[in-house]
């Protein structure tokens, strides 16, 4: 079958993908010098906008000359970088000579694009949700307490985009309705009241997401959701929609098969090459609302690791469980590293619920945190200590008087207690994920801190544990 024009310039995407950015955490020093380099090309414009709230620069990136003004902002949440990466390969794309430069001039005619990549940066060096003050700026758009809050109303008063798009990243627990796939991209027109009114804006932002999921089913079928519909009042989204700009959220999901969500920033450069090609041919007209009501909605139930079937006791009594457990990310700035801390959220029947990692756990029983007798005396002796002891006991942590790391966890596959009476044993929604599993005659799984292993082989799928001072 002959490709369309955006399927042909999908195929020629990694010509466009900007090197460099495949990393999980950006910050404006990755950025800067991108930036930079943009600032000569002579068919952009780069503007500084405004600042975070310790100072950083917030850019304005514009291209095209159209009357169909487009807004993009990403990375208001600093943890969310997927599409700051996507809109560096956008600007190749716009900025390139070659066989697209009839379609390419074509866009730039009718439009005019304004790209703001991280307009949280504070958040981005922090890697939080957040900027500097712990505000979430998607609920600052009616106090507008914030520089950078304030830089996006400005900015949109300014250019009174006709179509609007808010960039996120959503967290890997969500799945396509009730199905066990994994959404790699929602959309959302966002309501901006509560009613859930459907004004000009916001039924040409329900089109255009119709046009987009019409499109994006042909490559990812099942794998695209609509976020949560509820009216937020603070959020930007639905004020700007009230504001008749148009707003379409895109949240980068999750694949298991794409840790660095690579495969996701593609289908976000995919998605916003076919939302220029839409918005400059019309071609979103042609949607009907049924398209974007019919897309499944998004639901929080998924584990990064589920134990199904298992067995524990209480006084004498069986109780058939199984248990969810997530490996959180905890960033360190300093350092620009994440350790793990995993934890157990749900215990009981959780059949309604699937897992990223699930294991059959019939005929065993479950035990939890284990400290190995013997007291160490340095952390020294703790490294030099044989794996396969600990796994043939089920052992999870290691007792030990002293240890000269002042950081709350461990690149080693058992977990380290400076005080015995902080032992955690209970299986309980809310205490670290330390278990292990046995089968009558010996120990057949241990999980630390969240990481599941079968054998001493496995250590090295245990990113972390974690040391509890
Ligand atoms: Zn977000």
């Amino acid at each position: 079958m002959e490709l369309t024009l955006t399927e042909k310039i999908l195929a020629e995407y990694p010509r466009y993908k900007e090197p460099d950015l495949n990393l999980e955490w950006i910050t404006l020093s990755d950025i800067l010098p991108k930036i930079e380099k943009l600032k000569k090309i002579d068919s952009l414009s780069v503007f500084e906008i405004g600042h975070s709230i310790e100072g950083r620069e917030i850019f304005r990136i514009k291209a095209g000359r159209g009357k169909t003004k487009i807004l993009l902002w990403s990375q208001m949440h600093g943890d969310e970088p997927t599409a700051t990466k996507a809109i560096f390969d956008l600007l190749n794309f716009l900025t390139a000579d070659d066989q697209f430069n009839e379609f390419r001039r074509e866009l730039l005619d009718k439009l005019e694009i304004n790209f703001v990549p991280m307009l949280n940066p504070d958040g981005a060096a922090r890697f939080t949700r957040e900027n500097a003050v712990n505000i979430d700026l998607n609920r600052d758009a009616v106090s507008l307490q914030c520089p950078e809050s304030n830089t996006l109303q400005k900015i949109k008063d300014e250019i009174k985009p006709f179509f609007s798009f808010n960039l996120h990243d959503q967290n890997r627990y969500y799945s396509v309705g009730k199905t066990d796939l994994t959404p790699a991209l929602s959309f959302l027109a966002p309501p901006f009241n509560y009613e859930g009114t459907i004004n000009t804006a916001r039924s040409r932002a329900m089109k255009m997401i119709a046009n987009l999921t019409g499109v994006l089913s042909q490559i990812i079928p099942g794998r695209i959701a609509k976020y949560s519909d509820d009216h937020e009042p603070r959020s930007f989204g639905d004020n700007f929609n009230g504001q008749n700009s148009a707003v379409i959220l895109i949240e980068s999901g999750f694949m298991i098969d794409d840790p660095l969500k690579e495969k996701i920033r593609e289908l976000n450069f995919y998605s916003l090459i076919t939302s220029f090609h839409s918005a400059a041919s019309n071609k979103y007209e042609e949607y009907d609302l049924e398209g974007y009501n019919s897309i499944p909605v998004n639901e929080n139930r998924y584990f990064d690791l589920m134990l199904k079937n298992g067995e524990i006791e209480r006084n004498g009594v069986k109780y058939k469980i199984d248990i969810g457990i997530n490996r959180y990310p905890v960033p360190l700035p300093d350092r620009r590293e994440f350790y793990f801390k995993g934890n157990i959220e749900a215990i009981g029947d959780l059949s309604t619920y699937s897992a990223h990692q699930i294991i059959d756990c019939s005929g065993l029983s479950i035990y939890g945190e284990k400290i190995y007798p013997v007291e160490l005396d340095t952390i020294e002796e703790a490294f030099q200590f044989n794996p396969e002891l600990l796994n043939k006991k089920g052992f999870t942590t290691l007792l030990c008087r002293e240890c000269n790391i002042m950081d709350e966890f461990i690149k080693m596959p058992f977990n380290i207690r400076l005080r015995k009476d902080t032992l955690q044993s209970e299986i309980k929604t809310g205490n670290p994920a330390n278990l292990y599993l046995h089968n009558g005659t010996g120990v057949v799984y241990r999980v630390i801190n969240g990481f599941f292993t079968a054998s001493a082989a496995d250590e090295n799928l245990i990113l972390n544990g974690l040391i509890f001072h």
